[in-house]
């Protein structure tokens, strides 16, 4: 199913099957993928290095032919894409609750808890708030780098639990594909250092989707009090002082409904993004 023709890509059970893993001979992928992390960082779209990204991407021939080739790449199904490049990898950012339903019902065992290979690259941060499962699980063991000495493999309940702390903490749950049609991983983002959400952020390539969800505050609860405001990762809250509210921005919105978490007068729900006209289909 196509993203956004009428429901929930990764509500479907057989995404995470093992039987499809080995159906596409997906392991191996996997392993190259996994161990090229670090090189993957620093990859190159057509032979153009990522340094003056954003220049090259504004330039009028060159910018197009590299955004197409950059989509190309991220969004590659099937036979001829390439592990080193992650072709076929990208995901879509989902509230606490969807998360957790995944890892409750739909995702394969083994579930594991690692280091965040973004923030890891990024700052040199070590900080365990990858949920990897299936297939996957299998191949980070081997990655010692990526193992926390004192737990590894986790139980569906831990899972929940963990996701739940790291949402409360201000994270952004998303769901990825790795590759195209194999779904093997909840994370917990933070912007810029999150790979997919700086490609995204940065260039507008489709790297991460927003949720299937958009945030709606109530005008008549909200107190003022900007507490939300420092949660978004997306700069889509702001306080404007002569109504003395926070308004949202719905286009730069992801929907990750983590802002909600730290507002004491119940002003902030997430409802269906197709409910929005504006925002139906902005993905
Ligand atoms: S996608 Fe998110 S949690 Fe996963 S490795 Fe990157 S920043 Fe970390
Ligand atoms: S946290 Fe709630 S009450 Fe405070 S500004 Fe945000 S929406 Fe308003
Ligand atoms: S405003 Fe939207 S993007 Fe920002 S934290 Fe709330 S739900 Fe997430």
């Amino acid at each position: 199913m196509k993203h956004g023709e009428g429901g929930k890509w990764y509500d479907n059970a057989r995404l995470y099957s093992n039987e499809l893993a080995d159906e596409h001979n997906l392991r191996e992928y996997l392993e190259e993928q996994w161990k090229a992390m670090e090189t993957l960082f620093i990859r190159k779209i057509m032979g153009f290095s990522s340094i003056g990204l954003g220049y090259k991407m504004q330039m009028p021939i060159i910018g197009r032919v590299l955004r197409w080739a950059a989509e190309r790449q991220i969004h590659r199904e099937g036979s001829g894409r390439n592990p080193i490049q992650a072709d076929g990898h990208f995901g879509q950012v989902l509230p606490m609750e969807d998360a957790q339903h995944i890892l409750g019902n739909l995702a394969a065992e083994p579930i594991c808890l690692n280091y965040c290979v973004c923030r890891w690259m990024q700052r040199g941060v070590k900080d365990a708030v990858c949920i990897n499962f299936g297939q996957l699980s299998g191949v980070i063991e081997k990655l010692g780098r990526y193992v926390p000495s004192d737990k590894f493999y986790i139980s569906r309940e831990e899972a929940i639990e963990a996701l739940e702390r790291q949402n409360k903490k201000g994270y952004v749950a998303s769901v990825w594909f790795q590759p195209v049609p194999y779904i093997n991983a909840i994370c917990s983002c933070e912007s810029p250092e999150c790979g997919g959400l700086r490609l995204r952020n940065d260039f507008g390539l489709k790297t991460v989707y927003k949720a299937e969800y958009i945030v709606e505050i109530d005008p008549d609860k909200c107190e003022g009090c900007k507490q939300c405001v420092s949660m978004c990762q997306f700069g889509a809250l702001r306080y404007l002082p002569s109504i003395d509210r926070v308004i949202v921005n719905l286009d730069k919105c992801f929907g990750c409904g983590v802002c909600r978490h730290v507002c004491k007068h119940d002003a902030i729900k997430i409802i269906p993004r197709a409910e929005v006209p504006g925002q139906a289909g902005n993905y």
